[in-house]
């Protein structure tokens, strides 16, 4: 079975933050067992090429609309990786970054479009072709559309966060070829808000052209057919029910892995976990006689939780404890906020921010914290809770999406005592979560034995792609049954 994946990111080489954790462990699992895996990605400046061995130039020159391309190739973590380099003159991926520039809508449907033409020159059939996200979505539609000799049997679109949509103008599908006054229409891709009637909504187009729609947890899938959680495409996803699959992530347990992870100054199991933790916290400059340590290893957004973040602080150094927070907004004035909060506590030895994207950081703080807090808004999956809980360190989380799909409360009695392994509260309020920090840090202190029951039962707990991957490969076998059944938006909408 051929699968082709088209996305944004690739952990480690081009990772923004779980996309491209999720490409990497789940392509390396399904290719293990057996299926033919391909991932295709923008060849980004930032690539540190000496990490990606054996590259070679693939196609040398193919036109893309009025620009030419190459695709470059190697074998890499069990998959075939092909690095699509544009040479379009404004530089799409050229940028120093992923995500974040202003023309973000043309640099990725341009990709969507360049990836479809290398794609239809290699000219073999594929399997399953699996978009990622809004930034790709557009493929679904151009498949159906514009590149009908392509021999796909089914498209596939994961959802990993339904709030970014790529929301534009029919302007920016005409510049990529298609007419874009044809998919201004509810039941294609215009925009489901009706104070927008004008406006395109690429992740629209993958929900309804795609055979399968994937969230990443089960708690997701149904929370997104309601208008809380929906990101307004609520209405759509309602409709397109039967075909919505809720998998829940998994995470790579050969990278996070406290036993041989070399981002650590001293490796640990289950049995060692209060040496391991004490040997990364020497290398953390927090005050290390005030525990337990809690901390946050998130983007600064709304989604995050951020007031919530900010209201742990005093809680925290209220109830006797210190803060680690590791960070980073994309939003300016998101950033200024909390280095102004930076300054506020500058000199208390309880306090650490860091703003930037650390690597390192975030393995040695996994390692030394005995409390992680995921106070999100909403969460489609969430990696940071599942490799919290492999690193022996607790987690506290909202109630939402994966969030909910992978941690239990410590204090629940509805949920079987061999689950419970952190602590969940119901209400994205400051009073929710501060009622949970403080049976969170009661029972640290008072009750050591049942505190370290939960930091043995996050350890030992399979949170490894083995199952979803097991999951996915059960979906795509599904659709290609299914592939020669008439999907009816196919014969129902023809372009031009
Ligand atoms: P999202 O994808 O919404 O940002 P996830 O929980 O799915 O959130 O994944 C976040 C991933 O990014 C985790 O691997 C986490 O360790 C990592 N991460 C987030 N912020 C930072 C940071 N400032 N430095 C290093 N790693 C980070």
């Amino acid at each position: 079975m051929r699968i082709v994946h088209l996305a944004a990111e690739f952990a480690p080489i081009a990772k923004a933050g779980g996309l491209g954790e999720v490409l990497l462990g789940l392509t390396r699992e399904v290719s293990k067992k057996g299926l033919d895996v391909e991932v295709i990605l923008p060849k980004y400046d930032l690539i540190d090429l000496s990490k990606v061995q054996n590259l070679s130039i693939e196609v040398p020159n193919f036109k893309c609309l009025d620009s030419q391309n190459a695709v470059w190739s190697c074998r890499y973590e069990e998959c075939q990786l092909r690095l699509l380099e544009s040479r379009h003159p404004a530089g799409y991926f050229h940028r120093g970054k992923i995500y974040g520039c202003e023309d973000d809508i043309a640099r990725f449907t341009y990709f969507s479009r360049a990836a479809l033409e290398y794609l239809a020159l290699q000219n073999k059939p594929i399997d399953v072709l699996h978009l990622h996200d809004w930034h790709v979505a557009l493929c679904a539609p151009m498949v159906r559309h514009l590149f009908t000799q392509l021999r796909v049997k089914s498209i596939v679109l994961s959802i990993h966060n339904i709030e970014y949509q790529g929301k534009c103008a029919v302007s920016d599908l005409d510049r990529i070829g298609l007419k874009g006054d044809f998919y201004l229409a509810p039941h294609l891709l215009q925009d489901d808000n009706p104070k927008h009637p004008k406006t395109i909504n690429l992740l629209k187009g993958g929900l309804v052209f795609s055979d399968a729609l994937i969230p990443v947890s089960p708690t997701y899938a149904q929370e997104i057919l309601t208008p809380q959680y929906g990101g307004g495409l609520d209405g759509t996803l309602r409709k397109l029910k039967p075909k919505i699959f809720g998998i829940l992530n998994g995470i790579d347990q050969k990278i996070w892995d406290p036993e041989k992870d070399p981002a650590l100054s001293m490796h640990y199991s289950t049995e060692s976990v209060a040496k391991g933790k004490q040997a990364a916290r020497a290398k953390i400059k927090l005050d290390g006689t005030k525990r337990p340590w809690i901390g946050a290893i998130t983007r600064l957004v709304v989604q995050k939780g951020p007031e919530l973040l900010e209201e742990a602080i005093e809680t925290t150094l209220k109830l006797g404890g210190s803060y680690a927070l590791l960070g980073s907004s994309p939003h300016p004035k998101m950033q200024e906020h909390f280095n102004q909060l930076k300054k506020k506590y500058e000199g208390n030895a309880r306090v650490l921010f860091q703003f930037e994207y650390n690597e390192q950081l975030a393995h040695e703080l996994y390692a030394a914290l005995d409390l992680l807090l995921v106070p999100s808004h909403y969460e489609p999956c969430g990696l940071t809770q599942m490799i919290a809980m492999r690193y022996g360190t607790v987690p506290i989380v909202r109630s939402t999406g994966g969030l909910k799909d992978t941690v239990f409360d410590a204090e629940d009695s509805s949920t079987p005592a061999v689950k419970r392994n952190g602590f969940v509260f119901r209400d994205a309020t400051k009073a929710s979560m501060n009622q949970t920090l403080k049976r969170a840090f009661e029972l640290f202190n008072s009750d050591p034995v049942t505190f370290q029951t939960l930091i043995r039962r996050g350890m030992q707990t399979d949170f490894s792609w083995k199952n979803p991957t097991l999951e996915y490969i059960k979906l795509y076998r599904t659709l290609l049954k299914s592939a020669l059944d008439v999907n009816p938006i196919r014969i129902n909408v023809v372009a031009n």
